[in-house]
């Protein structure tokens, strides 16, 4: 442990500090059943079998004619149009010689092995019964969609730990699927240090800033699905701070707060998880956000921010982001990076940094394009990009080399 700034300590690296915080982890264990039509963002606790072959029978994949293929050997041949099947309705034996009126979706009449699209068809229907003309050879199984071609009965659709997007909700419903078991939200308690900062809504005095990290860990917080208690802004006195990381701790499976964390003397949140709790780590080679509080009070994971609107919302999605979904009980806890092109150079660096940028494509591949200004106090930099470019230690950019682009469609949930 680190708790002597005095000391000066080295930093720690970022793949150090993530995977010290993920060890500390660990999932929370509560359940409850919630609606398919509710579960969006939600984390399984259980595996869901499907009790169903979807589709739950052989159907056709096209407006036309379902017909025996072995009618339909050559071009041209007549069939009589014996009955009419629309999707929701079961059609009778077919027999060789006739041919069935079929809408998409609807069952494969027992007896047909094909369906000819209606384009390739002509339909005389002067006479009783209509004929039809087929203009085109068939294959057997064509434009069939088979009984279980999608998920076989009692198969696994989904894994504990998946968490929940628009379409599994649909695979869901596909299957039957009304509720579904979830591990209960996180609980994440977040406060905000600093005498400057007031709430969106009053007045500005001088000296006075917005409290513009409470509405970012907000937006972070219910898009990753966890339930926010607010317990809003703390004076920066030893006492109030430990006042509300005591009620904190009590009431949240962990707690993220802003600010406070540095070296200065009107920052107390680091002293007062070392008096309440146990401190971790705190200084981390990166920027932004160097100083990151990391530990424990109790049983409550702690994790202080720094103060900077843009480190904020940088160590959250770099740190906090992955130990949530351990928390949840997901089974990806890794962010995904893509391959992209740099539109832009960089020196070698001492810490890791992440720059927002945004993609173009051009010439057949993706470029980031960085915001002209990457001050850890230029929010706009992170509202105006896609996603954040990783650069390692040590390394120089240059225009045209591959670097890790992080898409925040990636981080955010
Ligand atoms: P600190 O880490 O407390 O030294 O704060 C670093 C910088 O972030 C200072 O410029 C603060 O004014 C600013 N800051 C701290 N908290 C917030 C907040 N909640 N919203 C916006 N800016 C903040
Ligand atoms: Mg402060």
């Amino acid at each position: 442990m680190i708790n002597d700034p005095c000391a000066k300590p080295s930093l720690i690296s970022v793949d150090d500090a993530i995977a010290a915080i993920l060890e500390s982890g660990t999932p929370i264990t509560g359940t409850e059943i919630v609606d398919v039509f509710d579960a969006c963002g939600r984390v399984l606790a259980e595996d869901v079998c499907s009790a169903i072959d979807v589709p739950g029978h052989d159907n056709t994949a096209m407006d036309g004619y379902a017909v025996l293929s072995s009618d339909c050997a050559e071009a041209g041949r007549s069939l009589q149009v014996t009955q009419r099947i629309p999707a929701g309705t079961v059609g009778s034996e077919l027999s060789p010689g006739e041919a069935a009126r079929i809408f998409t979706g609807a069952p494969i009449p027992p007896g047909a092995d094909a369906v000819v699209m209606q384009e390739q068809c002509e339909l005389a229907d002067d006479t009783e019964p209509a004929r039809v003309t087929i203009d085109t050879t068939v294959k057997p199984g064509e434009n069939i969609r088979r009984a279980g071609e999608d998920i076989r009965q009692d198969s696994v659709i989904l894994k504990a730990g998946h968490k929940v997007r628009a379409q599994d909700m649909g695979l869901l419903a596909s299957v039957g699927c009304a509720s579904v078991t979830v591990r209960r939200r996180l609980r994440i308690a977040t406060f905000f240090t600093g005498d400057e900062i007031i709430t969106p809504g009053e007045p500005l005095a001088p000296g006075q800033i917005y409290n513009s990290n409470r509405y970012t860990l907000r937006g972070l917080i219910q898009s990753s699905g966890c339930e926010c208690i607010d317990l809003g802004i703390v004076p920066d006195t030893l006492d109030a701070t430990m006042d509300v990381l005591k009620q904190a701790a009590a009431q949240a499976d962990l707690v993220i707060t802003s600010g406070g964390v540095s070296v200065g003397e009107e920052d107390y949140v680091r002293i007062a998880l070392e008096q309440l709790g146990e401190l971790k780590m705190w200084r981390i080679a990166m920027k932004p956000g160097k100083p990151v509080a990391f530990g424990r009070v109790g049983d409550t994971l702690f994790m202080g921010l720094p103060g900077n609107p843009v480190s904020v919302f940088v160590t959250f999605l770099i740190f906090a982001r992955g130990l949530v979904r351990k928390m949840q009980g997901c089974n990806e806890v890794t962010p995904q990076r893509i391959k992209v092109r740099a539109d832009f150079e960089w020196p070698e660096v001492v810490r890791q940094e992440f720059v927002r940028a945004r993609l173009v494509n051009r010439d057949d591949a993706s470029y980031a394009e960085i915001y002209p200004h990457q001050g850890s106090g230029v929010l706009s930099s992170a509202s105006w990009a896609h996603g954040l470019v990783d650069i390692p230690v040590g390394r120089v950019i240059n225009t045209g080399d591959i670097v890790d682009f992080l898409p925040f469609e990636g981080l955010l949930g």
